[in-house]
């Protein structure tokens, strides 16, 4: 298919480079760290010769989030999103930008994204799951009650925020001891992110702003697999849950959620996302350059759904909630 959007796709700058060395062996990293410098170049010819029409872009991670002194890090997503401002400016038609936050400060954080759409142009932020917050070893989940002007600015803006991963600290990843393979996104990412969604919609965020859209990426990280089940939990009791939110997970999941395909390229996986959420609520991305825009573009492509749910989920659904 022609015209895809991709917007879970990933650069680096000289900063927060080697955030992303530790996820593949030495004898990778030249080729991860070619790819994560290059935005004109080699991407677009992969994007060219895959029918990627546009890529939104963002940070690699964890970056900006894993960076403790907030004027650090407040500093590092400012120098990262003027340069991309200047490299989406290159060729507007072919990249848009996602705002890289220091959510260590929330004012600022506000700032910035403010600062972002409303000066750069950019079409909404991506952070990198919990920040770590003066003390290395604290990890600052978004549904601190210290982010709530952030939110509510996020929906006055009215742009989505992609909630991407990052592995949970060594401290509180005594499950993995042992099993130095199951981070990253083996499947580490995958159960920090999900816990952390599963923690916004149980807070009462969509309660206090209905209209905010957040993305999380690699198919949902297994949520559409198991909404049911956080829902249901053992029926027979029939205790209500023991959470601030109104209402039930699965609900916020659908009014509120999108999931792209990035780094998932299964079709099993895919229908079943398409039936917990509908078509309208998952769109294509591949996790350049951690994946392959080759491997994404052709699985998906040939994939067994509904042409009309391949254009929705391709293009259709992205230039609608990104205003392209
Ligand atoms: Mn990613």
């Amino acid at each position: 298919m022609d015209g895809k959007i991709g917007l879970e796709e990933h650069f680096a700058i000289a900063e927060t480079l080697e955030d992303s060395k530790g996820f593949v062996g030495d004898s990778v990293w030249p080729e991860l760290e070619s790819r994560l410098l290059d935005i004109q170049e080699k991407r677009l010819r992969l994007m060219d010769a895959h029918g990627m029409e546009l890529m939104l872009l963002s940070l690699n991670a964890p970056a900006v989030q894993g960076i403790p002194d907030p004027k650090r890090a407040a500093e590092i997503a400012r120098r990262a999103n003027d340069f991309l401002a200047r490299e989406v400016a290159k060729r507007p038609t072919r990249f848009q930008g996602l705002a890289a936050l220091a959510m260590q400060d929330p004012d600022e954080a506000t700032r910035e994204l403010r600062r972002c759409v409303k000066e750069l142009g950019f079409r909404g932020a991506l952070v990198n799951g919990f920040s770590q917050i003066r003390d290395p070893d604290s990890m600052v989940y978004l549904d601190d009650a210290r982010y709530r002007g952030f939110w509510a600015e996020l929906e006055k803006l009215d742009v989505p925020f992609y909630l991407h991963p990052r592995n949970p600290l060594p401290s509180a990843a005594q499950i993995y001891e042992g099993h130095p393979w199951l981070l990253g996104p083996t499947w580490a990412f995958g159960q920090e992110t999900a816990v952390h969604a599963l923690r916004l919609m149980a807070s009462g965020l969509f309660d206090a702003h209905p209209r905010i859209q957040i993305i999380l990426g690699h198919m949902g990280e297994g949520l559409p697999y198991s909404i049911w089940r956080v829902d249901n939990r053992n029926a027979w009791t029939q205790q209500p849950p023991r959470y601030p939110a109104k209402r039930k997970l699965g609900e916020y999941f659908r009014e509120n959620f999108y999931v792209t395909t990035s780094g998932n390229f299964r079709t099993q996986t895919l229908i079943d996302a398409i039936l917990e959420l509908g078509a309208d609520r998952i769109m294509f991305s591949t996790d350049w350059p951690f994946e392959n825009i080759d491997h994404a573009a052709l699985w998906f492509d040939a994939a067994a759904i509904a042409e009309a749910d391949r254009a929705k989920i391709g293009r259709g659904n992205a230039v609608r909630l990104f205003k392209l």
